[in-house]
């Protein structure tokens, strides 16, 4: 339950800031190690104007690196935009990492935290912005502990000004991993998403154009110039350039977070990088994208998981690229309606088709006897037309998919 994970890690930091606990902090490589290894050499030649920004736009959008935290916007393409509007600009990172199923970004950052900070500050200095907020999800105290420490070793080494990396502790709510609802909370508000247009690019934090990117995407703008674009655009598959980072969770042999194409199916994953699927389960159904992006059968298993729309029209999306595995001794219409449960829990209730929708649709499921499809339809439809952000309209995916392609488990 997350509330009660929350209460648990709030907690923990707690105690761990009046040292009465020990936060497990996992190996990482610190500031000397990640220097010696020509660490932050890619940030001094942006700086001394070795690489302008015209060229780090370039090279970014030769690589197709693409928003990681579900959206999958062109990264380059939104540093093009944030510098188009007039300053003063600031910066974001989403570190909240909410979607169920996720867990990339805690890895890199309990791993080798200074190449996203690295990007980060090559981003900031190429938008020009004059501070970037770190929005960090509270229950990875671990993560936390670390962003900590060596924040304060960069500004010791006077590699960024004291205070200029900000960090922000989420208060657990899955809508402040929207980006307009993180910025409404990092500004000491509740976390409601705000209507677009204008685009935070233009109307940001504070009412200032701002850069706002995942934790992952800054992780590999490093490699990217270090190693060129087709490097990384390399490591993709057949029209899908790029590596992604997986998170594979459920009954699978290896759960973990994979490194593999882009465009890489469910059953490679399954097969070539989580050592096939558990003991005594047989593969029935998977989920593409976390909670939001639909539940797939399994004889669905041959679709190129990226942006765009391979997944698309089949109304499924593959988001932070969270990829949870069900077997045959898992029941669809109980794993559904435990996502509606999360959803209603977390619709912030700012617009009523969201707010009511999640809800209705919890108490059509939880009946007894079978299920009032036409009202169901009716509901998405609402839903998907009506709501103010991505958390409204992409709730009935899992109903509908349960409906359309799971009718043994109604
Ligand atoms: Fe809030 Fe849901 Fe409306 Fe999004 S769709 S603004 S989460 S009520």
């Amino acid at each position: 339950d997350r509330e009660v994970d929350h209460a648990n890690a709030a907690q923990m930091l707690r105690m761990a800031e009046t040292g009465e606990f020990d936060v497990a902090m996992p190996g990482y490589i610190p500031l000397h190690a990640y220097l010696e290894f020509g660490g932050y050499q890619v940030l001094d030649r942006v700086r001394g104007g070795d690489l302008d920004p015209e060229t780090l736009i370039e090279t970014l959008s030769d690589a197709s690196l693409k928003g990681l935290g579900g959206a999958g916007f062109p990264a380059g393409k939104k540093w093009g935009f944030v510098r188009s509007y007039p300053g003063p600009r600031l910066m974001t990172i989403n570190g909240d990492e909410g979607e169920p199923g996720t867990f990339k970004d805690r890895h890199y950052l309990e791993s080798d935290p200074h190449r996203t900070l690295e990007g980060a500050l090559i981003a900031a200095h190429t938008v020009e912005a004059e501070r970037i907020y770190l929005y960090m999800r509270d229950e990875y105290p671990a993560v936390l502990e670390i962003l900590r420490t060596e924040i304060a070793a960069l500004e010791e080494a006077g590699l960024c000004e004291p205070g200029f990396i900000e960090l922000r502790r989420g208060a657990g709510a899955y809508i402040c991993g929207e980006e307009s609802a993180m910025i409404e909370s990092i500004e000491g508000k509740r976390g409601l998403p705000r209507h677009r247009p204008p685009y935070i690019a233009e109307v940001g934090l504070f009412g200032r154009p701002t850069l706002n990117h995942n934790v992952e995407t800054l992780h590999w703008i490093r490699d990217i110039v270090e190693n060129g674009p087709d490097w990384f655009a390399a490591q993709g598959s057949e029209g899908h350039p790029g590596p992604r980072s997986w998170s594979v969770s459920g009954r699978v042999r290896e759960p973990g977070v994979k490194l593999a194409p882009a465009g890489v199916t469910v059953r490679e994953l399954i097969d070539d990088y989580c050592g096939g699927m558990a003991d005594g389960h047989s593969f029935k159904a998977y989920l593409p994208g976390g909670a939001s992006g639909g539940i797939l059968p399994a004889s669905m298993d041959d679709i190129p998981l990226d942006f765009g729309d391979t997944l698309f029209r089949h109304g499924a999306f593959v988001g932070s690229h969270a990829v949870v595995i069900l077997s045959d001794r898992d029941n669809v219409r109980d794993a559904v309606l435990n996502l509606m449960k999360f959803f209603a829990h977390e619709s912030c209730g700012q617009c009523t088709p969201c707010r009511g929708g999640t809800e209705k649709l919890v108490q059509l499921l939880e009946r007894e006897g079978p299920l009032d499809e036409g009202l169901i339809r009716e509901l998405e439809q609402v839903m998907r037309d009506a709501s103010i952000c991505g958390l409204g309209q992409a709730a009935p995916n899992p109903v509908n998919h349960l409906l359309t392609h799971f009718r043994e488990d109604l």
